[in-house]
């Protein structure tokens, strides 16, 4: 199987050049050529396996150059016991009425990061060997919270690689900033950048289209790549979750095989959903897919009339991690729908010229068809972890709120129900001050204590890598200018 670039089919590389390139040198996305199939009785035989070998099962159908054995080595080491808490990787929530909970924050990061990017590392350092690459490949990431702390944790100690995290000043919560500057690894680098989230991407971005700094890389044995949802290696494994979740109700006898499930999914990047997407036609029975926003609602603009608009206020909410006006994996959307190639560039060509695009009538059609959306404020955020908490006891992160939020006002809209599966992005640990705050909690305990008392407070247990966090000694205290961020890569890569 072939990827080609968004932008260009006839740009064609193999799964592992596309790995390991990750951006697509026209400015493209890669995606593979055709969307393998899975049949129900393959899906059925699934569900009698572990996660680690669903796993294996469907990513292979999209890496051809890699074999069973190697992808079980993989899969195995990833979705471990020593990486994650629950030996189903990610389990499914019975929440009562045909609603369901896959909960993706069992990982070492606590978000469903961790999902992806305990994979990608062993993706890409195995992509690197088969296409005879055979430098040190240096990651840069620039980070808003979660994607940092989940690639560092992913690539710490793996061997031909560095890190380097860009996180901006004070634009991250205490407990996400924490987690970064206390990780350990030998090959990590974490350093504040004066600026936002934008500014910090942009130098990042900044380095990588930098020729003469490349080069000079390229001589001292380095070579930049990704770790964002841009890389294809970031998307294929969250193919599987979607897949594993159908299998588990199955197992479980709560659908029979071939019945329809919705999914909803709180959105960002449009990463997660995209895989989602992909799962369905591969041929997993998937009815709707629920794409839910906080106020920043670009997309449900978009999914609702092919309109898609940045030129709109940006407000900072209690779901940070999908405070976002372009969506990067939307491309990979429009090239499903219109085939990659000239029209797909056209539309990001407006994007960055006017911030905005309108897509043809008969795909945003194709679109409404596909997918639900809505959004939610933080409001009715704070509202829905007050109520679901109060009426089943089971706590929801900010970001999980907004997807369930959005769920039941679409099961109210529809009248045939298909069981729906809210897909849960992060522990509510991860963000205690706002969940103590929909809670009613007015006196927040500062720092690390601010765990216990979420913990006290709902008699839930805190993940151990976040009530761990109290003793972790800092290890990186760098802040840098937005414009010398180039010079911290050198200076990375020297140390
Ligand atoms: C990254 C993230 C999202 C958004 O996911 P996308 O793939 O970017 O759409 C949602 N919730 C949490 C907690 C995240 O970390």
């Amino acid at each position: 199987m072939h990827y080609v670039s968004t932008r260009n089919p006839d740009l064609r590389l193999s799964a592992a050049q596309a790995i390991v390139q990750g951006l697509s040198r026209d400015g493209g996305l890669f995606l593979p050529e055709e969307i393998p199939q899975i049949p129900l009785e393959e899906i059925k035989a699934l569900s009698k396996l572990p996660y680690p070998e669903r796993a294996v099962k469907i990513m292979k159908r999209y890496l051809d150059e890699f074999t069973e054995e190697e992808l079980l080595g993989f899969a195995e080491k990833a979705y471990g016991a020593s990486k994650f808490d629950d030996p189903k990787a990610a389990p499914v929530k019975d929440l009562g009425d045909g609603r369901y909970i896959m909960e993706l924050w069992h990982g070492p990061t606590c978000a469903f990061k961790d999902m992806a990017l305990q994979m990608l590392p062993y993706l890409l350092t195995a992509s690197l060997k088969k296409t005879g690459e055979d430098k040190t490949v240096c990651i840069l990431v620039a980070t808003s919270g979660d994607t940092g702390k989940a690639a560092l944790e992913g690539f710490r100690d793996v061997e031909h690689t560095k890190i380097l995290v860009f996180y901006p000043d004070g634009g991250v919560s205490d407990i996400q900033k924490l987690q970064m500057v206390s990780q350990e690894g030998q090959n990590v680098g974490v350093c504040a950048v004066r600026g936002n989230f934008d500014d910090a991407q942009s130098g990042v971005k900044r380095i990588f289209s930098d020729p003469i700094l490349r080069e000079d890389l390229a001589d001292k044995g380095y070579f930049l790549s990704s770790a964002n949802s841009i890389n294809w290696g970031r998307v294929l494994p969250q193919i599987v979750y979607y897949i594993s979740a159908y299998c588990d109700l199955l197992e479980s006898g709560k659908i029979a095989l071939g019945d329809k499930i919705d999914f909803c999914v709180p959105t960002g990047n449009f990463g997660n959903i995209l895989a989602g997407y992909y799962a369905k036609h591969m041929g997993l029975p998937v009815g709707t897919l629920v794409c839910a926003s906080n106020a920043n609602n670009v997309l449900t603009d978009f999914l609702s009339t092919g309109t898609y608009d940045r030129n709109r206020p940006f407000y900072q909410t209690a779901s940070p991690s999908m405070d976002i006006l372009i969506s990067s994996n939307l491309e990979r959307l429009l090239a499903l729908m219109e085939g990659a190639g000239e029209s797909v560039a056209n539309y990001m060509n407006e994007l960055a010229a006017r911030g905005k695009y309108t897509v043809r009538p008969e795909t945003a059609q194709k679109i409404a068809a596909e997918f639900a959306c809505g959004f939610c404020d933080d409001e009715g955020t704070k509202q829905t972890i007050a109520k679901l908490f109060s009426e089943k006891g089971y706590l929801l992160d900010t970001h999980t709120a907004v997807a369930w939020n959005v769920a039941e006002s679409y099961r109210a809209k529809v009248e045939a129900q298909n069981p729906l599966v809210v897909v849960s992005t992060a522990s509510p640990f991860k963000f205690c001050q706002s969940v103590l705050e929909a809670l009613g909690e007015t006196k927040l305990a500062s720092g690390t204590d601010i765990i216990a008392q979420l913990a006290e407070k709902t008699g839930k247990t805190a993940p151990a890598p976040l009530a761990g966090l109290a003793g972790k000694a800092v290890r990186f205290t760098d802040v840098t200018g937005k414009d010398e961020m180039e010079s911290k890569v050198t200076e990375f890569l020297r140390a």
